[in-house]
């Protein structure tokens, strides 16, 4: 079952990422991530860690192991997603082989984040083999549902296991990132009256006012976004991503939907966000007494009570420092500081108030990807690169 040539040094880590990969762990699949999570728990007990489930829902389950140390240093947690993205229209034969080609292990999953996962537990069992006890607890969170409602995470946040800093091990090619934006999804109805197409003035026409707010938003928001700038993420964000309005040509639009993305920088929260559009929305109906528009909360961006929060910033923090000199000693260079999309480590730092960095093998632009592919060189060196900044951070 298990391939790889043999004129390369492999690691058990390249080999559980082969092993992770061929238990598809989509949204379409029965009980989603429920077959990978059965697989690391049984993997972490055989090899010795301590090892339990939490139950997300029904069958599907956070796998949390531990590695206990002597309870004189810091806690570090190790984070990573066990659930993928569906195949789509992945251009191998086997989205799911883990087949070794050209020195890159291939298949849905394995660089978003199923490779980082396996580097974790690789370098959980590596400190616990050489028989040094760390002065912390190494704790590995291996969570569901992080491409979907990050209902693993928030569960993890929820139930109290906390530690002194964490990694989230999202892609980062030797790089890191100390911040990015928090999420979210807004939806917009704009409520017209419907009328014959031949007579429009009878009607209001939703589809204008959707247009009307469009530009508004354009002209006056989007150049404030850019000013709430920070170091870390760059400025707010905003992009329109759906629109539907109106039922046939011969109609005046009765309705229309709009639904866009915004992502935020720490300092705002949610009710922030939705009150820039609230504030326009009275403009517009200060201005035209037939605007009539709602901002609905997307069902999507609810996970028990947590926002997709932004992961803010520490980097004084002990778990930033330690990465810093983890991964300039390791590519002998300074480290890409880089900005990144929305991650579980916003869960973990806003609510979990856990100093948290994201750094992982594997490139960002294999993530999702219809080649998606992970250089086995990542996988060798993660194990490495795990293993140092745990014993520096927990010794
Ligand atoms: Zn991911």
């Amino acid at each position: 079952m298990r391939q790889y040539s043999k004129d390369m040094d492999y690691n058990e880590a390249v080999l559980l990422t082969q092993e992770l990969v061929r238990i598809p762990s989509h949204k379409d699949v029965e009980d989603r991530e429920s077959k990978v999570a059965e697989f690391i728990y049984a993997y972490c007990k055989e090899k010795g860690l301590e090892v339990e489930y939490q139950v997300v829902e029904g069958k599907r389950r956070n796998v949390i192991a531990r590695l206990r140390g002597n309870g004189t240093g810091k806690t570090l947690m190790l984070s990573g997603h066990i659930d993928t993205v569906p195949p789509y229209d992945m251009v191998y034969d086997d989205p799911y082989s883990g087949d070794i080609v050209d020195g890159h292990l291939l298949g849905r999953g394995c660089n978003d984040m199923k490779g980082a996962v396996a580097c974790m537990i690789t370098a959980m069992v590596n400190i616990k083999n050489k028989g040094k006890v760390l002065g912390g607890d190494i704790i590995l969170a291996a969570v569901a549902g992080e491409e979907e409602k990050s209902d693993g995470t928030a569960l993890v946040v929820k139930s109290g296991i906390t530690a002194d800093g964490a990694i989230e091990g999202e892609p980062s090619n030797y790089g890191y990132s100390l911040g990015h934006r928090g999420l979210e999804w807004i939806e917009i109805k704009f409520i017209g009256k419907r009328a014959h197409g031949a007579t429009p003035e009878l009607g209001i026409n939703a589809i204008s006012k959707a247009s009307k707010f469009i530009q508004k938003v354009e002209t006056d928001l989007m150049p404030k976004l850019k000013e709430r700038k920070n170091d870390y993420m760059g400025p707010d964000i905003m992009n329109f991503g759906y629109i539907h309005g109106g039922n046939a040509p011969s109609f005046v639009a009765d309705t229309c939907i709009l639904q866009f993305d915004r992502r935020y920088t720490p300092g705002q929260t949610v009710d922030d966000v939705v009150k820039d559009y609230q504030d326009i929305i009275d403009e517009l109906k200060a201005e035209d007494p037939e605007f009539n528009a709602e901002i609905i909360r997307m069902e999507e961006n609810l996970m028990y009570d947590f926002d997709h929060a932004p992961l803010i910033p520490e980097p004084d923090s002990m778990i930033a420092k330690t990465v810093y000199k983890v991964l300039s000693q390791f590519t002998g260079k300074e480290p890409e500081l880089m900005q990144r999309g929305w991650t579980d480590a916003g869960l973990l730092s806003t609510y979990g108030k856990i100093p948290t960095v994201v750094t992982g093998p594997g490139h960002i632009k294999w993530s999702h990807a219809k080649d998606e592919k992970i250089p086995v060189a990542d996988l060798v060196n993660y194990v490495e690169i795990y293993t140092k900044i745990a014993e520096e951070f927990c010794k």
